[in-house]
């Protein structure tokens, strides 16, 4: 299962037959020039964009749960509502100069539950409310795809992290994966990042399957500040559990 459509962005040259869709950001971007071979070039916007050839940090963010309030296959722009907090912590990063990826799995798409359409629906609704926040993601990549599709990019692969940090020349080993479930903090790992779990969306029922995760936190809010080094243990604890350290990533792009 393949999508694309005038206002998809599909991974370029070299990227699988069932690649993600990588849809940068339309702002400042013009509208019809969504397409992701131009993308490492288009995005970020000049005035972040640092000199040629830069590698910055990413911040991958899960979606539902993490940015957005977990209401359970996300199927109308009208019920996207902010988690607390996350607007301010894309501020943060985006202050920073950090790369800010979303990386979401939505295989309601698959399951026919809404349409590829609806997806970039939500996305233009999520991005406009960030942005009357003061804050902006540079991409958001996500699968379209179930289980049974067997496709590469469903997390816990880790190929979403591994495309869209190529494309937008994103540091791995610097970055910071954060997410809500296990198979988010497994695509980090894999990718070669750090590892969040946050307690928000599926956080709390998760957090026994994932000793992996370098840090527990509350929040996004709060997992950026200890990231952006505003916040230390144990106000927000590292994970004690956690016996791994940065790893390779599994392929290198
Ligand atoms: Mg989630
Ligand atoms: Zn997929």
């Amino acid at each position: 299962m393949t999508y694309s459509s005038g206002s998809v962005g599909r991974l370029g040259a070299g990227s699988p037959r069932r690649g993600s869709n990588l849809s940068p950001d339309p702002f400042p971007a013009r509208e019809g020039e969504l397409t992701a071979p131009t993308m490492a070039t288009k995005l970020p916007s000049p005035r972040r964009r640092g000199t040629e050839g830069e590698v910055r940090p990413a911040a991958f963010l899960d979606r539902d749960g993490v940015l957005n309030v977990e209401v359970g296959y996300l199927d109308d722009p009208g019920r996207v509502r902010l988690q607390w907090g996350s607007a301010a912590a894309v501020r943060a990063l985006n202050e920073a100069g950090w790369l800010v990826i979303v990386v979401t799995n939505q295989s309601g798409v698959s399951r026919g539950y809404y349409t590829a359409e609806t997806v970039e629906a939500i996305h233009r609704e999520l991005r406009r409310r960030l942005r009357a926040a003061g804050a902006r993601v540079d991409a958001i990549s996500y699968c379209p795809h179930q289980p049974d599709d067997q496709c590469r990019c469903r997390k816990p692969e880790p190929h979403m992290l591994l495309d869209a940090g190529r494309s937008l020349g994103a540091d791995l080993v610097r970055s910071w994966m954060i997410g809500d479930k296990a198979s988010d903090i497994e695509a980090g790992r894999r990718a070669g990042c750090r590892t969040a779990l946050v307690l928000t969306g599926y956080g709390r029922q998760e957090r026994g399957d994932v000793p992996e995760a370098d840090l527990v936190a509350s929040n996004l809010r709060q997992t950026v500040r200890h990231i952006l080094g505003d916040l230390h243990p144990p106000e927000c604890r590292a994970n004690p559990r956690s016996k791994t350290k940065n790893q390779k990533p599994e392929t290198r792009p």
